[in-house]
């Protein structure tokens, strides 16, 4: 009937609008922040700091953060905790590949974002950013886990506000 077909319509506009799907997508992303699942993944001292905001003082579970998974394949984060060197570097990425979308980067540590006290070195990566693309980076040498805590609210931040994509018109 007539009022049924003008509903459809206005939900058709609605639809166009993406009203329903941003609202979807708000609090799809809102509960990623919380539900992170995090790769077991250390590759220096930086990771001893890691673990400890795992543990009970500083309490990762606090933020949602606590499943560690052994599978990249079961994780959508993966925190870069350590030195990163030339040979290691295809593994690093072949990890990154097999974790499935979406996922996120955090570089824990001067190592893991720039190359730290050994950047002068042949073997090491100057950044784990020439392979895979980083978020979050997190200074320090080692940081403290409070200093992780703050990169993983950060990284909350961004998953909850993604950035607005414009779409430019051509011709
Ligand atoms: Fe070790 Fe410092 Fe490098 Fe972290 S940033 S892995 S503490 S040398």
């Amino acid at each position: 009937d007539v009022a049924r077909e003008k509903e459809l319509r206005e939900a058709e506009v609605m639809l166009k609008k993406n009203v329903l799907l941003t609202n979807v997508d708000k609090i799809l992303n809102w509960a990623r922040g919380y539900s992170f699942w995090p790769v077991s993944f250390g590759l220096a001292c930086c990771a001893i700091e890691m673990m400890a905001t795992a543990g009970p003082r500083h309490d990762i579970a606090r933020f949602g953060w606590e499943a560690y998974r052994p599978s990249p394949r079961h994780a959508d984060v993966i925190i870069v905790a350590g030195t990163c060197n030339r040979k290691f570097a295809p593994l690093l990425r072949r990890i990154y590949d097999q974790m499935p979308e979406p996922k996120w980067v955090i570089a824990m540590g001067s190592c893991a974002s720039s190359g730290g006290p050994f950047v002068e070195s042949y073997a090491m990566l100057p950044g784990v950013d020439k392979i895979i693309p980083v978020d979050i980076y997190i200074p320090g040498c080692p940081p403290r886990p409070e200093a992780l805590l703050h990169g993983i609210l950060q990284l909350q931040n961004k998953v909850a506000n993604p950035p607005k994509v414009s779409v430019r018109k051509h011709g």
